[in-house]
């Protein structure tokens, strides 16, 4: 393996060995000598749950830019993926985006994503990581703080603890620490203890709460579809995904905002997707076979760690993922953010150490801003929902309102939409002219297909 001469002989710690610390870790690896993840579970046989990560036990989706990335990373991650019974095709054909009440018509969108539980994904990752030479983890290790310079202008290493009777805190040196521990790093009180400031943290409150299950996924169920996705509305905040995952399993997840929730029950699950804008999550579900207890999740917030305006932040460290900035899950970003910091870590740390935290923020600063504005643009729709409303914001949430109108007609102005849902084109192409046009002809009735009857789980291709 090829080392920067920057940081050749030098060693990189990473705290957290969850998706945010293995796509460091992996890219690490491409410039220094020694790369050790450090995390404070142990690590579960492939494809099971472990503490560290309760939101394995949810839906998961893997967006297609953060797929293209992890394929690059780890060539063939896909087709093995899909060898251990992953679902991999297209986000149109195969998928039925339910928005306003209404189903996108379906088409060959030439956007394709992976639907996979989250355990196994991070499993495969995890092994390709470590079968890297230049990468050894510490399972069972808690990282206490840091050790820096006696200035505190650089950070040296972290203090640990193995989670082993009898153990004493230990010093680790490292040349850099990423801090990659998810959204509750420790990272602003480690700062403030060296003498910085904390960053200014950005919080959109939606008070969402999960309510998950596995069931076994049988040929009659929906046929030829291998996701649905129910978005909320003020007029419904019920939110419905269902994914089918390795196994022959769905997962599905009811979601709702500010306190509406399902009874963590199968009763109560089957009686939230009955209130669902259509009846498709709950057809599959009324009489399919549970494969686990409803699991719950509460999401409080949009939470975005301002380290990019920090005037002060020490060598030797950096903080990327969840700790940076963790959404709203129902857009599905988190691990694609995750993966695109990784690649603008490369971009970085190919650079030199020189002002590397600077430059990194500022990178991660510019790849956040868009998943940023389109969860907390979405989460603004809702009257309860406290953040700024300008009349930029109050604009496009008008007109995706009748974006999403139109693409029950259009297949053309929904994959202008999954593109960007997908991160693969950045939110102004859905205002193109060219889709403009085709949103207010949608509108006004001139409407180029027939309306797809969504839960008869129709081939796309007959639609275009
Ligand atoms: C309910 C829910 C659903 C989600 N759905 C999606 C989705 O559909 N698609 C998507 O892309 N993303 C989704 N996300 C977000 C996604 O899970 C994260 O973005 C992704 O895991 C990357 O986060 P991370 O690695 O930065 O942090 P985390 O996943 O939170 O991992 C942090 C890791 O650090 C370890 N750790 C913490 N503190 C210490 C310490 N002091 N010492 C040692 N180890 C430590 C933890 O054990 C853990 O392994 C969802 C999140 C939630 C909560």
């Amino acid at each position: 393996m090829a080392h920067s001469k920057t940081f050749a002989g030098k060693r990189a710690v990473v705290i957290g060995a969850s998706m945010g610390g293995l796509l460091a870790a992996r890219v690490l690896a491409n410039h220094f000598e020694q790369v050790t993840l450090l995390e404070r579970d142990s690590f579960p046989a492939a494809g099971e749950n472990r503490k560290g990560v309760p939101q394995g036990r949810h839906a998961h989706a893997v967006l297609a830019q953060g797929l293209t990335i992890m394929e690059k990373h780890f060539p063939g991650l896909i087709d093995r993926l899909v060898s251990l019974g992953a679902d991999y095709g297209d986000v149109s054909e195969l998928a039925r985006w339910y928005h306003e009440g209404g189903c996108h018509q379906p088409t060959r969108s030439g956007i394709n994503a992976i639907n996979v539980s989250r355990p196994l994904l991070e499993a495969e990752v995890r092994a390709r990581v470590l079968a890297l030479p230049n990468v050894q983890a510490v399972e069972g290790c808690d990282v206490l703080g840091l050790l820096s310079t006696p200035d505190n202008g650089r950070v040296t290493g972290v203090r640990i603890i193995r989670r082993k009777a009898g153990s004493a805190e230990e010093s680790l040196m490292a040349d850099l620490v990423v801090d990659a521990s998810g959204r509750g790093s420790r990272t602003p009180a480690w700062l403030e203890g060296l003498g910085y400031e904390r960053p200014l943290e950005e919080e959109v409150k939606v008070g969402l709460t999960y309510t998950s299950c596995q069931y076994r996924r049988k040929p009659e169920h929906i046929p030829g579809v291998n996701a649905v996705i129910m978005a909320s509305s003020p007029e419904n905040p019920r939110v419905g995904v269902l994914l089918s995952m390795e196994g022959n399993r769905w997962m599905v997840t009811v979601a709702g905002y500010l306190g509406v929730q399902a009874t963590p029950d199968h009763a109560g699950m089957l009686e939230y997707a009955r209130g669902l804008d259509d009846p498709a999550i709950y057809q599959v579900i009324k009489d399919a076979e549970p494969l686990s207890e409803p699991a719950t999740h509460k999401i409080p917030s949009n939470l975005r760690r301002r380290y990019d305006r920090l005037a002060r932040f020490p060598q030797g460290y950096l903080v990327m993922g969840d700790a940076l900035a963790s959404f709203n899950p129902v857009y599905g970003q988190g691990m694609s953010v995750a993966a695109l910091e990784s690649a603008a870590l490369d971009d970085c740390l190919a650079q030199g150490d020189d002002r590397l935290a600077e430059r990194f923020f500022k990178q991660a600063g510019k790849i956040i801003d868009i998943p940023w504005s389109t969860a907390v643009g979405n989460d603004l729709r809702f009257p309860e929902v406290a953040g700024p409303r300008n009349g930029m914001v109050r604009f496009i949430n008008w007109y995706i309102g009748k974006l999403h109108h139109a693409a029950q007609y259009d297949p053309v102005v929904s994959v202008a939409f999954l593109k960007v849902v997908n991160l693969v084109e950045p939110p102004p192409s859905v205002m193109h002219p060219r889709i403009m046009w085709r949103v207010l002809r949608g509108n006004l009735g001139s409407r180029t297909g027939k309306q797809l009857v969504p839960s008869e789980g129709a081939v796309a291709a007959d639609m275009v």
